[in-house]
């Protein structure tokens, strides 16, 4: 594995705890046991009803690509080789949005709506990213 260049997530707390989910090869996301709201970035109460009762949940790890952004010129030297890239928000069938990047498609084949799935790709021994490819 060659070095990996590109800003890695701070493994404490509840992110360490997702990306252990990760690392496992399953996609999950916090669920309030309150209200069933799924929600995503992780964090104590839930944004919805106030709640500090959750679980983390399974995801269908199925969703499909609500927006993205071409950044054509590296805002970061460890994306140096990989302009142009695009940054991808897909949104999860639990209706949770995460930001993300495609490993099966230039950002020109981007489309608003397309179906996509989940991937994992571990790019260090610790951490293991959810990317997504098309579906
Ligand atoms: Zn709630």
């Amino acid at each position: 594995m060659s070095e990996y260049k590109k800003p890695l997530p701070e493994l404490d707390g509840l992110t360490a705890e997702f990306y252990g989910w990760c690392k496992k090869g399953e996609l999950r996301f916090q669920r309030c046991l309150s209200c069933n709201g799924w929600r995503h970035v992780p964090r104590e109460m839930c944004p919805e009803c106030a709640s500090t009762d959750w679980e983390w949940q399974r995801s269908s790890g199925k969703g499909k690509i609500f927006t993205w952004t071409v950044a054509e010129r590296p805002m970061h030297p460890g994306f140096a080789d990989a302009a142009p890239y695009a940054p991808v928000v897909v949104e999860l069938e639990e209706g949770v949005r995460v930001l993300t990047e495609m490993t099966d498609c230039m950002p020109s084949d981007l489309v608003i709506d397309m179906p996509v799935e989940v991937t994992f790709e571990a790019v260090t021994p610790e951490v293991t990213l959810p990317k997504f490819k098309k579906s």
